[in-house]
């Protein structure tokens, strides 16, 4: 096969080459999650994690830093921590230890942040994502346990900044992933995949407008089959467009840097989302300059083997095996059950759709597109969650039921759906009181039709030369019939009465 790289021939191109003034580059990306673990205490104080409360309201005396206070391990930050480990097929660590990382902040009274440097509760695994019908396998490098730090606010007085230690010492996970990350796309998969597994665990909540899920983004580029170049680090991107939009400036940044003959210095730098650019914010620093050293007040956690298998047996069905579940028990295409799965609570909605089965069960792609297209595109509409939906599993099934059953046709069951969103009810019943039931009786499709036959002797001269126009009648007989009779019978009387079986 020719060298496309080497030749500079734009065909055949692998397609997350990025094209430079001087031949072709490759992006790589490495992540840095910072997810805010779903607990209701802090990692090492009993205060609370609620947000939005009153500024130094949830501080307690460690959080605060006060002398002489110890951290106290809260064991449910633990236990989230090691699901999150399972849930990313990870290693978990029986043994890992907590360091302080030293620096001097306002809002990190303690003048370190309660870490884990050398020995992380979790180790290798890997989360596989789809981009343009491509499986990539991003290898997790290491999930630690850390502490959040206070917050700063500017913007209330001219002359002062003001501390909120709220949010001092609440628990994060750092998912740090492999540089195996290829295009913006794929970043955007990573990050989007990531926040599904952690919602499906409750291990976080996956709110990125609280910066409760956040990207640190480590970009560099090279030409391909080349070592990895200098990174930058774009740190706290906290949306998955953003994320995008960051490795794709930033790239771009870099490429256009070493064209004219410059260098990448390793540095921090900002995402300005309405500008389109990043900004440099300090050059990185080494870890040495942290002085990492282990937490004198803290023992080594040690966890047990039954421990880890207690939580692994609790663990719920995650995001690739509910996919694939659905795919072979309910026939779904493997883009409808991408949809479905994407949020647990879509998935355990269509489940208990297609399952709640009055005889036989329910049609699972049936289920599938009505979920899909008339909940979902209804409640997109009115910018609702399912948990918010007018219409219930037990209604749609019941809907779903009338259809499978004859009762009504598919286009009465769309205003049927109507009804039940606006109103509420029985599927069924609704459909007996307002008889919307479906004309299946073939002597009263038959007069309608002798009607339209008797009244348009050029289109049925036209059918005749042409059976192809026939959909013209099917039209005329659902209008007469106000939408509700069968389409098969009609089209079975139709043919007959027209002479064209
Ligand atoms: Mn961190």
């Amino acid at each position: 096969m020719q060298d496309k790289a080497k030749s500079g021939a734009k065909s055949g191109k692998p397609p997350n080459l990025i094209a430079g003034a001087t031949g072709d580059w490759e992006v790589v990306v490495g992540m840095e999650v910072h997810a805010q673990v779903a607990s209701n205490a802090k990692l090492f104080s009993g205060a609370s994690t609620a947000f939005g409360a009153e500024p130094n309201s949830h501080v307690s005396l460690v959080d605060a830093a006060m002398p002489g206070m110890l951290p106290v391990i809260n064991a449910e930050c633990i236990a989230q921590a090691v699901r999150t480990g399972l849930g990313l097929k990870a290693e978990i660590n029986l043994t890992s230890v907590f360091d302080r990382k030293n620096y001097f902040y306002p809002d990190l009274p303690q003048g370190y942040q309660i870490s884990q440097y050398k020995s992380p509760i979790v180790g290798e695994g890997e989360v596989e994502i789809e981009v343009d019908g491509e499986a990539i396998h991003v290898g997790i490098e290491r999930v630690h346990l850390e502490q959040d730090a206070g917050k700063s606010i500017h913007d209330q007085h001219p002359d002062y900044t003001y501390v909120d230690l709220n949010r001092s010492g609440v628990a994060l996970m750092e998912i740090v992933s492999k540089p195996d990350i290829r295009s913006p796309k794929q970043a955007q998969a990573y990050v989007s995949k990531l926040r599904t597994i952690l919602r499906y665990l409750g291990t976080c909540d996956g709110d990125m407008e609280k910066g409760n899920l956040r990207a640190d983004v480590n970009v560099s580029v090279r030409r391909p089959g080349d070592a990895l170049g200098t990174r930058c680090e774009i740190k706290n991107v906290n949306s998955i467009r953003f994320i995008g939009e960051a490795v794709e400036v930033e790239a771009r940044r870099q490429i256009d840097i070493i064209e004219e003959g410059g260098t990448i210095n390793q540095e921090t730098r900002l995402f300005d989302a309405a500008k389109g650019e990043t900004r440099s914010m300090r050059s990185k620093e080494e870890a040495h300059d942290y002085r990492y050293f282990p937490d004198p007040d803290l023992l080594p956690l040690e966890l047990t083997q039954a421990f880890v298998d207690d939580l692994k047996i609790g663990l719920p069905e995650l995001p690739d095996e509910k996919r694939q579940r659905f795919v072979r028990e309910y026939g779904l295409s493997a883009y409808d059950a991408d949809v479905l799965v994407a949020e647990r609570e879509n998935a355990e909605f269509f489940e208990a759709v297609v399952s709640m089965q009055k005889s036989g069960g329910r049609d699972g792609k049936l289920a599938a597109n009505w979920v899909i297209n008339e909940l979902f595109g209804r409640l997109n509409k009115e910018g609702e969650e399912i948990s918010a939906s007018p219409v219930s599993a037990a209604q749609l099934g019941g809907i779903l039921d009338l259809i499978g059953n004859g009762t009504i046709s598919g286009k009465i069951a769309k205003d049927l759906f109507e009804i039940v969103w606006a109103e509420g009810g029985d599927p069924a019943e609704i459909v007996e009181k307002r008889g919307m039931r479906q004309v299946t009786d073939t002597g009263a499709i038959e007069k309608v039709v002798d009607e339209i036959i008797a009244a348009n002797p050029k289109q049925v001269e036209q059918v005749q030369a042409n059976p192809k126009t026939m959909g013209w009648f099917v039209g005329q007989v659902m209008k007469l019939s106000g939408g509700k009779a069968n389409p098969a019978a009609v089209n079975e009387v139709l043919k007959r009465k027209l002479g064209l079986e």
